[in-house]
C-alpha cells in the first residue's frame, strides 16, 4: 500500500439479471489484474443464503463444496478466486446470512443487546461491515473485493446490499469501487442485443442506494460502442467504465480480456492507487504465458470422470480445472467423458469396458451416500484388472480399497459401512472421532492436515518430498485393522497421518497408475503449479493413450 493510502480499499460487485454470468471469474480476475500491478489483495464472498454453509447442501443446488485449509466448507467461487491470484483463502472470506443472523441470535441470547430490539438495519448491516472491514484489516491488504452472491433484486441479498450502501457512505470518496455484472441478451429474430435487462438491474441497484461505477457486460456475441454508449446514457456511467466481456474459450481468458478493456487502469485510478513492480510470477506476462500454454497443446488426454453428480458439472469444478492444470503443463488438452457411476451400480464387466471405451484413464472423485458406490467399485475393479491408470479422490480412494479386497484378498462382501453397516469386511469404516457425531454441519474431519510420504512408492516419486499438506473432507476411513493384508497383497499404504494411524494415500505396486487419496488434491492445483498426483496421472493416461495407438486391437498397458 502506498504510504499516502493507509486505509484499504474496498471494490464490491453485484450481479445482475441471472446468475452464472461470471461474476467470480469477474471478481477472481480482477484480483489477478491488481496483483500484477504490485497490490496486494483478498477476496470475500458474502452468499445470501441462510444456510450457515454450503457443507449440508446438494452438490445438485450447490455445486461443488470448496475446502479451505482451515476446514471450512464454502463456495466453489473461493476455488476460482484461490486458483487465479495463487494464494490461499480461510473460512474469513466466506460470509452467508445464515452465518451472520446465527451470529446476531447468539449476541442477542448472551445479552449483549440488552435492552434494544434487534433489527436488520443496524444489526444484521453492522455485522455484515464488521467481517468486511476486519478481513481488510487483519490482512492489512491494499484491496478487498467482495463479491456478492446472486442477483440485485432477490430479497435475501438487500441487507448485504444495505451494507455495502453504508460502507461507500463511510469510506472516502475514493475509498470504493461498486461493479455491476449483467448479460446481454442476444434476439436471433432481429440479431440484435437488447441492454433493457442491465437498465433495469441498474435502476434497481439505484433503488438500494447504489450507483454503479463500473459495467461489466457478458455477451456471447461482439458488442459494439452503440451498446455501451446507451448503457452509458441510461446507467450514468461514463462510456470507459462500461465493458463488454465476450464469452471466451476459457474461463483463464478473462484477464487478459479485462485487461484490454482497460479495466485495471480504471480500478486504479477510480481508487487512487499507484502501481507498483509485481511480485515474482504475477506479472500480466506471466500469467499470459501460462494461458498461451494452454492455447498451444498439441495432444489430447482422453479421462474419464465416474461420479454419482456428472450432471451437474460444477459438482467436480476442481477435479476439472486440477485437470487442465496438468494437461497444459504436459501441453496436452484434456477431453472428459462424463460417466454417471450409478448407471453402472449393477453392470457386468462388458458394460464398464463399453461405457470407458473412449477414456484412456479414468477419476473416481468424491461423493457422499450409497448411490453409485457399486458402480464406481465396479470401474475400479476394471481399472485394476486393465491396467488402466486410475486416480481416486476420497470416496474413489475408498472405492479403489473395496475393489482391491474383493478382487485380491478373497473378500467378496468388502465394503465401506457407509453403504452397508453390517458387511462381514468392513474395510471402510467411520472415523473413530465420527461415532459419536450427531451433528451434519461442519463436522467432518475438515481442512489441512500433514501427510507423511513412504519414500520408495509412487506417491513419493511424484511429491519428490516426505511430507504433503492436503485437504481434507470425510468422515469415513481405511480400517487399519486390514491394513497388513492389503500390503501383503501389493496395495501400500503410501501415505498417512502424522502418527501413522490413517492411511492418506493408498497405491496398487504391480499397476501402471492406481492411486488414491483420502484428501482431495484438486483443491491445492494452480495454473501455474498444477497438483504432483494429477501430473504423475496425466502422464499415465498420455502413454496409455500412446501404447494404444501402438497397438490399437485390444491393447492394454504394458509400460509398468
Ligand atoms: N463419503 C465418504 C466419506 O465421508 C467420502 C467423502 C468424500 O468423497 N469427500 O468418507
Amino acid at each position: 500500500m502506498s504510504s499516502d493510502e493507509p486505509s484499504p480499499k474496498y471494490i464490491f460487485i453485484t450481479g445482475g439479471v441471472i446468475s452464472s454470468v461470471g461474476k467470480g471469474i469477474t471478481t477472481a480476475s480482477l484480483g489477478r489484474l491488481l496483483q500484477s500491478r504490485g497490490l496486494s489483495v483478498t477476496v470475500q464472498k458474502l452468499d445470501p443464503y441462510l444456510n450457515v454453509d454450503p457443507g449440508t447442501m446438494s452438490p445438485y443446488q450447490h455445486g461443488e463444496v470448496y475446502v479451505t485449509d482451515d476446514g471450512a466448507e464454502t463456495d466453489l467461487d473461493l476455488g476460482h478466486y484461490e486458483r487465479f491470484l495463487d494464494q490461499n483463502l480461510t473460512a474469513a472470506s466466506s460470509v452467508t446470512m445464515g452465518q451472520i443472523s446465527a451470529e446476531v441470535i447468539e449476541r442477542e441470547r448472551r445479552g449483549d443487546y440488552l435492552g434494544g430490539t434487534i433489527q436488520t438495519v443496524p444489526h444484521v448491516t453492522d455485522l455484515v461491515k464488521e467481517r468486511v472491514r476486519g478481513l481488510a484489516e487483519r490482512e492489512g491488504v491494499d484491496v478487498l473485493i467482495v463479491e456478492v452472491g446472486g442477483t440485485v433484486g432477490d430479497i435475501e441479498g438487500q441487507a448485504f446490499l444495505e451494507a455495502i450502501r453504508q460502507m461507500r457512505y463511510e469510506e472516502p470518496r475514493n475509498g470504493t469501487l461498486a461493479i455491476h455484472v449483467t448479460p446481454l441478451f442476444h434476439l436471433k429474430a432481429t440479431d440484435e442485443l437488447k441492454t433493457k435487462p442491465t437498465q433495469h438491474s441498474v435502476r434497481t441497484l439505484r433503488s438500494m442506494g447504489i450507483q454503479p461505477d463500473i459495467i461489466i457486460s457478458r455477451t456471447d456475441i461482439p458488442a459494439d460502442s452503440g451498446i455501451t454508449d446507451k448503457l452509458a446514457l441510461f446507467c450514468d456511467v461514463p462510456a470507459e467504465a462500461v465493458m463488454t466481456l465476450e464469452t471466451a474459450s476459457s474461463i483463464y481468458q478473462v484477464p487478459a480480456i479485462l485487461e484490454r478493456a482497460g479495466l485495471t487502469d480504471l480500478t486504479l485510478e477510480r481508487l487512487g492507487l499507484t502501481a507498483r513492480p509485481a511480485q515474482l510470477g504475477r506479472s500480466i506476462d506471466s500469467w499470459l504465458e501460462w494461458t498461451d500454454r494452454l492455447a498451444e497443446t498439441d495432444r489430447v488426454c482422453r479421462v474419464g470422470i465416474v461420479g454419482k453428480y456428472v450432471e451437474l458439472r460444477d459438482a467436480y469444478l476442481s477435479v476439472k480445472e486440477a485437470l487442465i492444470h496438468a494437461g497444459a503443463q504436459r501441453s496436452a488438452s484434456v477431453d472428459i467423458t462424463w460417466i454417471q457411476s450409478d448407471d453402472l451400480d449393477h453392470a457386468d464387466q462388458p458394460e464398464i469396458a463399453a461405457a470407458l471405451a473412449d477414456v484412456d484413464g479414468v477419476i473416481v472423485p468424491g461423493g457422499f451416500g450409497e448411490r453409485g458406490i457399486e458402480g464406481e467399485v465396479g470401474v475400479a475393479r476394471f481399472a485394476l484388472e486393465q491396467d488402466i491408470p486410475y486416480l481416486g479422490l476420497c470416496r474413489g480412494m475408498q472405492n479403489m480399497v473395496i475393489a482391491f479386497a474383493r478382487e485380491r484378498l478373497e473378500l467378496p462382501n468388502a465394503n465401506t459401512t457407509e453403504a452397508d453397516e453390517h458387511t462381514d469386511a468392513p474395510v471402510i469404516a467411520l472415523l473413530d472421532e465420527q461415532r459419536e457425531v450427531t451433528e451434519m454441519g461442519g463436522t467432518m474431519r475438515l481442512g489441512r492436515y500433514p501427510c507423511e510420504l513412504m519414500p520408495e512408492t509412487l506417491a513419493y516419486r511424484l511429491y519428490q518430498s516426505e511430507f504433503a499438506y492436503e485437504r481434507h473432507r470425510h468422515r469415513w476411513e481405511f480400517n487399519p485393522q486390514y491394513r497388513d493384508r492389503f500390503e501383503r497383497a501389493g496395495l501400500l499404504a503410501s501415505g498417512t497421518s502424522r502418527d501413522g494411524e490413517l492411511v492418506e494415500i493408498a497405491e496398487v505396486c504391480d499397476h501402471p497408475f492406481m492411486l488414491g487419496s483420502q484428501f482431495h488434491p484438486e483443491l491445492k492445483s494452480r495454473p501455474e503449479r498444477s497438483h504432483p498426483l494429477f501430473l504423475g496421472f496425466i502422464d499415465s493416461v498420455l502413454a496409455e493413450s500412446e501404447t494404444a495407438l501402438r497397438h490399437p486391437v485390444g491393447a492394454t498397458n504394458s509400460s509398468h
